[in-house]
């Protein structure tokens, strides 16, 4: 019997410059150490961490997010991660992926995919390669009205479609939008549930324009 290290690729987008980040991940590796992917503009970074249980060993994600401020967590059982199907990890407060996992060459033509999806989007506002992305600044929200304007926008359009989830029953949200620095906080009246969501750059903001749905979350 041959006995095959077990080894899956894991990939994430960064949400500053919209790169792909990829890296083989072996699992003798894992669980001796963190694994870290980081993009070549260091805006970004993602983790991946072993969690050992006899029984059913897991893998911590730690993975940021194009729209949510905070970088989102997700434990995976350790057969699925170094599965070779294609492993999607989907942001809990919409409905884009935010990091994939599986053999190389499917990881590979994942990231082409949703590479394509974001620059058709981009070239409404004339960009056609993620190189033209511009990189955000500090105060990019204040000095450039479109994004704010279109961030405005990819909310109101949520709203009306009826497309934001709150703790109302549906249809009966009533919602309020406000932009603090590079945030954008969309809150219900009714029942005080709310989500920030990066408003930074442009690429964030129109990949708003994109979402089919929202969830915003219960205020602690
Ligand atoms: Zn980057
Ligand atoms: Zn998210
Ligand atoms: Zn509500």
């Amino acid at each position: 019997m041959i006995i095959k290290s077990k080894q899956t690729t894991l990939a994430y987008r960064c949400p500053s410059c919209g790169a792909g980040v990829m890296s083989a991940v072996d699992i003798f590796k894992l669980s001796a150490d963190m694994v870290k992917l980081k993009c070549d503009c260091s805006q970004s970074s993602m983790t991946a961490v072993y969690v050992k249980d006899e029984k059913n060993p897991k893998v911590r994600l730690t993975v940021p997010c194009i729209f949510c401020p905070n970088p989102h967590t997700f434990t995976v059982s350790s057969s699925i991660f170094f599965k070779d199907e294609l492993f999607l990890l989907p942001c809990p407060y919409s409905d884009i992926t935010v990091a994939v996992t599986g053999e190389t060459d499917r990881v590979k033509a994942e990231l082409s995919r949703s590479e394509l999806e974001l620059i058709e989007l981009l070239e409404k506002s004339g960009i056609s390669s993620l190189d033209e992305i511009p990189r955000k600044t500090d105060n990019d929200a204040e000095q450039n009205p479109e994004i704010v304007e279109t961030v405005l926008h990819a909310l109101r359009m949520l709203d009306s479609e009826g497309s934001i989830e709150c703790g109302c029953p549906k249809g009966e949200g009533d919602y309020e939008i406000s932009l603090n620095g590079g945030e954008a906080i969309i809150e219900c009246k009714r029942c005080k549930q709310k989500k920030a969501l990066r408003a930074d750059s442009l690429m964030q903001a129109h990949a708003l324009l994109e979402l089919d749905k929202l969830t915003l979350e219960p205020t602690t």
